[in-house]
């Protein structure tokens, strides 16, 4: 019996309505908060938006999430989304999200609005900025690390061949 001769092959009927549900369906948030890059107003925008404009400052803002991939030839990247640099990429120069994890090799600044991580095979030459710092034991942070506490003061940290290694692990 040929399986797909020229039979009409019927496919399973499928709702995908229902098995991609959108947010308001499942209960999901459907705004986020996020924090202006360049003034700090707080703004609310909806979750799936890309970009918008500051109410405030009325700069653009990008807010999709960012990957950085292989030799990248960016300079500078800017959202209020997440940045993820992979474990095979490298990348020179600006990063700036809510969320920076580096899983591979960055040279410069890096700026977490909310936190920054550095994972394993992650290798940051440069300074960290951010509120929360999430840094394996086996990464490579060589630099400073510029830490803003809740009540506004900045603790910072040089990190490196000549200097102690951070006492920073994922989680805390
Ligand atoms: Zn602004």
């Amino acid at each position: 019996m040929p399986l797909f001769g020229r039979q009409h092959v019927r496919l399973p009927l499928i709702n995908w309505n229902h098995v991609v549900q959108r947010p308001e369906a499942r209960n999901a948030p459907t705004t986020r908060d996020i924090d202006c890059p360049h003034c700090g107003e707080p703004l609310r925008v909806a979750i799936r938006a890309l970009n918008t404009r500051c109410t405030a400052c009325y700069k653009h803002l990008r807010l999709e999430d960012v990957v950085i991939r292989g030799d990248s030839p960016l300079t500078r990247v800017v959202t209020c989304g997440s940045i993820l640099v992979e474990p095979a990429a490298r990348f020179s120069g600006i990063l700036q999200g809510a969320e920076v994890v580096v899983a591979g090799r960055v040279m410069g600044t890096i700026i977490g609005t909310q936190r920054v991580e550095v994972t394993a095979t992650g290798k940051v030459a440069g300074t960290i900025a951010t509120r929360h710092l999430a840094a394996d034991e086996r990464s490579l942070i060589d630099g400073q690390i510029n830490l803003l506490n809740p009540d506004g003061t900045i603790s910072s940290v040089k990190t490196g061949a000549d200097h102690a290694p951070p006492k920073y692990r994922a989680g805390e």
